[in-house]
Parts: structure tokens; C-alpha cells; sequence
């Protein structure tokens, strides 16, 4: 079947979408500032800071900041004490030193060098502002100042304890959820990004107090090789580590068909504390680094259901603190977080988009006007092995 951009993805998913007319719109925080992306890994990197600019360029240029239910927070370092809930104190010394040139560190040693992970000047304040947003916005959740809070900069999921991975320095979304955690708080983990989110998995590997959900593309075909069915935890955590590895070229109704199986019975069923998300928007069909072919459409129907998670209906709301993650074309990830921050807050934005940001930026739409070009056969394969997977995660987790 041709890909039909006429076709609302939203109408066809989802039943009961929030609707904004019967409940006041959210309080929401977004974590900001310039600082976020004075530095970064330079050069050809894929990793941009320009994206998180522009990102904050056309949520601005929508007024959506200034919405009365938006307060927006200028992030801080995390201390040493709060990254050391996750990373090791010789870790955290070890990127303090390389961020200020100190070559007496060995960079190979905590996974920094050329490739995927050069260190930089400046790097721990740009990573700990990272982090820091997280646990305000954590902090802020729990203190009942908010209702939902988008950690635009964060998601940064493949960080291990004592190394760097996959661009990923300090794990903003393990060191948040260790802090919710030492708060008593059982708190569920979904992950979206196009990779599977192997740091926020490992951390919490071995417990029941945090639920990790990831869907992703096959780590047969994409970095970092894990993420499989198979990977339900140990011990007490026995159970609550789900994978759902999908095939590349995985498209939006194939992508939200197995999403909508798996992920909202299993986070009602965990009945979390808060529901913390990674919205890695790498999945685009029109993302360099990835081989998914969602589009903006699918990727604000993910939203919409999360947001309908943290709904309960007449029960009090799951505090949801949102974090960013991958996404490497400059075009989408502004449009797909607008998206996102627009659920979350109650707010929904012309099409087109505003002439400021055009002239800065070019794009005509916010929505994608077209979708990925795939043969009936290659979408029919991808949801082929959806089927196979979700059939597999459903048996594994007893749904
Ligand atoms: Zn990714």
C-alpha cells in the first residue's frame, strides 16, 4: 500500500486522544538555556548542538513558551554527588579533567577519543547541564510544581557507569531516575529512540523498582548490538527490562501497532510513580544514522499516547518527565520535539511554520507532507517480524 500522507495517523490510533477541552492544560517545565549548546563533540559529529538551538528557535517562534502554563528553567551542573547516584567518582573526575585539556587522563580508557566520543573543552558543564536538568526536573515533578517537565537536551542513554558511549556522557535519564528512585518513587522507563537504551537498561537491570521499556531498531543492524527479547532483567529485576527490537524500515503503523501491544498494558499494569521517557527522534525515515521510516505523524502519535498514560482518566496524573535522545536531521528534530512539547503542554501549532524561524532555518511545514518511499514487500516484511517480536515480548511478560 502507497504511503498516504492524507492519512491521519492520530484518527486511525487513537480512540480517546487527549483532548485539551476537558481538563485544564498541564503545568509544564522546559528545561533551557544557551549554555546547553555553546560546546560540543565539533566538526563532521552528528551530534549537533545546532539542534537543540533550533529546536528552542521554533518553540519560541510559536509563542509556546510564553503559554501561562509554561514556566521555562535555566538548567544547573549536577553536583558530584548526584551524577555518583549512577557514574563513578573516577569517572566523573576523569571527564572534569579531559573537559579542561588535562592530557594526563587517559580518554580511551573512559570510551573518549575520535570517532563517536572526543572529548572537549567545556564538556563537563555541557554534559552536567544535561544532567542537572534532569534531576530539577525530577525534583520539580516530585514537588508537585508540575505536571509534566520536557528535558529537551537529555536522553542521553548509552553513558555507562564509568565510560562514554554513543555520544552519550553523563546518563541524564539513569542519574534522574536513581534520584526518583532514592525518593521511594517506582518509576517506568519507555524509550523510543531508533537505539536501544542499553545505559538506562543496565542500570536498573537488577530491579523492581524501575520498569525499562525500549523499542528499537534490531541491534543485528544498529549500534549498540543489544536490546533483544531475551533481556528481561535478573534477580528482583527478573521481569521488568522489555525489549522490542524492530526491523529496519519499520514504518508508522507498523511502529504504533506493536508500540500500543506492549507499551501502555505493561506501564498500567507496573501502575508507575512517574513515567519518565526517552523521545530519541532518530526513527525518521529521513535520519542519516538510523534505517526506521517512521514520520512526524508517527512520532506524535507516540506522544499522544504517553500522554494519555500519564492521563489515568479520573485518577491524579503520573508526573511525566520527558527527555529528549537522538536524532540527527537538522529538518526533524525541531519539528518532532515541537510536537512533543506541544502534547505535553496542551499546545497545538499552525502547520505552517513561522516566518522567523523559516527565514533562519528554511522547512515550509511542521507536519511531514510525505513519508518514506518503501515497496509494499519491504513494509509487509518489517510487520512480519513486528508480529514475530511482539508475539514473543507478550509471551515473555505473560500480557
Ligand atoms: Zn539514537
Amino acid at each position: 500500500m502507497p504511503y498516504d500522507a492524507s492519512r491521519p495517523v492520530l484518527a486511525s490510533y487513537d480512540a480517546d486522544p487527549y483532548n485539551a477541552t476537558t481538563r485544564p492544560p498541564r503545568r509544564a517545565v522546559f528545561v533551557s538555556s544557551p549554555d546547553l549548546w555553546r560546546a560540543g563533540f565539533g566538526g563532521k559529529h552528528p551530534l549537533k548542538p545546532e539542534r537543540l538551538a533550533r529546536t528552542v528557535a521554533l518553540l519560541t517562534a510559536y509563542g509556546a513558551l510564553d503559554a501561562p502554563n509554561v514556566e521555562v528553567i535555566t538548567p544547573r551542573v549536577a553536583s558530584d554527588e548526584e551524577l555518583a547516584r549512577f557514574h563513578t567518582l573516577d569517572y566523573i573526575d576523569a571527564v572534569r579533567r579531559l573537559s579542561t585539556g588535562d592530557d594526563h587522563v587517559s580518554a580511551y580508557r573512559y570510551g573518549f577519543g575520535p570517532g563517536d566520543n572526543p572529548a572537549f573543552r567545556g564538556m563537563f558543564e555541557a554534559a552536567g547541564l544535561k544532567a542537572g536538568g534532569g534531576i530539577q526536573s525530577a525534583e520539580r515533578l516530585l514537588a508537585g510544581d508540575c505536571d509534566v517537565a520536557f528535558n529537551f537536551s537529555g536522553g542521553l542513554h548509552h553513558a555507562a557507569p564509568s565510560r562514554a558511549s554513543g555520544f552519550c556522557i553523563f546518563n541524564d535519564a539513569a542519574v534522574a531516575i536513581a534520584y526518583l528512585v532514592s525518593e521511594g518513587r517506582r518509576v517506568a522507563y519507555v524509550d523510543i529512540d531508533a537505539h536501544h537504551g542499553d545505559g538506562v537498561q543496565n542500570a536498573f537491570y537488577d530491579t523492581d523498582q524501575v520498569l525499562t521499556i525500549s523499542l528499537h531498531q534490531d541491534g543485528r543492524t544498529l549500534f549498540p548490538g543489544t536490546g533483544f527479547v531475551e533481556e528481561t532483567g535478573s534477580g528482583p529485576g527478573e521481569g521488568y527490562s522489555v525489549n522490542v527490537p524492530l526491523a529496519p524500515n519499520t514504518d508508522d503503523p507498523t511502529y504504533l501497532w506493536a508500540f500500543r501491544e506492549i507499551v501502555p498494558p505493561l506501564v498500567r499494569r507496573y501502575a508507575p510513580d512517574v513515567l519518565v521517557t526517552q523521545l530519541g527522534v532518530d526513527t525518521h525515515f529521513r535520519d542519516p544514522l538510523t534505517h526506521m521510516a517512521l514520520t512526524t505523524e508517527g512520532h506524535a502519535a507516540l506522544y499522544t499516547v504517553f500522554s494519555e498514560l500519564t492521563m489515568r482518566g479520573p485518577l491524579p496524573a503520573i508526573p511525566w518527565l520527558a527527555c529528549g535522545g537522538g536524532g540527527y536531521n537538522l529538518d526533524v528534530v525541531p519539528r518532532s520535539w515541537a510536537l512533543a512539547f506541544g502534547v505535553m503542554s496542551g499546545q497545538s501549532f499552525p502547520d505552517a511554520l513561522p516566518e522567523a524561524y523559516r527565514a533562519a532555518y528554511g522547512g515550509i511545514w511542521l507536519h511531514d507532507h510525505e513519508g518514506p518511499a518503501l515497496d509494499r514487500a519491504t513494509r509487509t516484511e518489517a510487520r512480519r517480524r513486528a508480529e514475530e517480536v511482539v508475539s514473543a515480548v507478550r509471551s515473555v511478560m505473560d500480557l
